[in-house]
């Protein structure tokens, strides 16, 4: 089941209202209201095989897959450019958030494994005051199931777990920790997530700015291979 919590509930009111009036939303002329149209829409295009239009229903553009949501807002290769913007973008304002909450932070620092292989991270961010802190690897991925965040930050601290020593003695810090944090595709805030700003500092409102932007992105992404 995906699991979407309080936004799901308000989407459900939200598509019920949209079916009863057969018309966009009248918030939709503001900035708002054009975002909540856009989350509508994305919540209810088919997320498995019936976006395709050729017959066997591959992408319509790389052929690789069957054309569904997830591919078209997470794999696809004719999307590669506005995956990474969505990407930066996401990194972007986490990276601003950490400033204010008074981390040093880098974002996309090259380091070295203790393989020697070379790895890069989104954000390192840490305190001087305690020379501890977080290499962070926010990813936006499409939501599946409610243990898909703690796969994803499993699957950072695989990959970078490995980095920490080269970090701790570039920056003197005393101890770093992995975080990978996954933000959905179509905008879901994950309780996941929640825990992680908590335990950052960074204030809560921060949530719907990142997740709106992921948003976003999705839709950037879908119109760029819809149209
Ligand atoms: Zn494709």
């Amino acid at each position: 089941m995906p699991y979407t919590g309080g936004y799901r509930d308000a989407l459900e009111t939200k598509v019920a209202v949209s079916a009863g009036r057969q018309q966009v939303p009248k918030e939709s002329s503001t900035t708002v209201g054009r975002n909540s149209y856009a989350i509508l829409i994305l919540a209810t295009l088919p997320a498995g095989p019936d976006l395709g239009r050729s017959q066997d229903n591959r992408c319509r553009h790389c052929h690789n897959e069957v054309e569904t949501l997830g591919h078209v807002l997470g794999s696809c290769p004719h999307g590669k450019t506005l995956q990474n913007a969505r990407h930066h973008q996401v990194r972007s304002i986490i990276a601003t958030a950490l400033k204010d909450a008074d981390y040093n932070n880098f974002e996309e620092v090259h380091g070295l494994s203790i393989t020697c292989s070379t790895q890069h991270i989104d954000i390192i961010a840490f305190k001087k005051s305690t020379r501890s802190g977080y290499i962070i690897d926010p990813t936006v991925h499409f939501e599946t199931d409610e243990e898909q965040p703690a796969k994803v930050d499993n699957e950072k601290n695989n990959i970078y777990n490995p980095t920490i020593p080269y970090y701790l003695k570039k920056y003197q810090l005393k101890e770093l920790e992995v975080i990978g944090l996954m933000v959905g595709a179509r905008g879901t805030a994950t309780l996941f997530m929640k825990d992680v700003f908590q335990r950052l500092g960074i204030p809560k409102s921060i949530i719907p700015i990142v997740t709106l932007a992921a948003l976003k992105g999705s839709i950037a992404l879908l119109k760029n291979h819809l149209y």
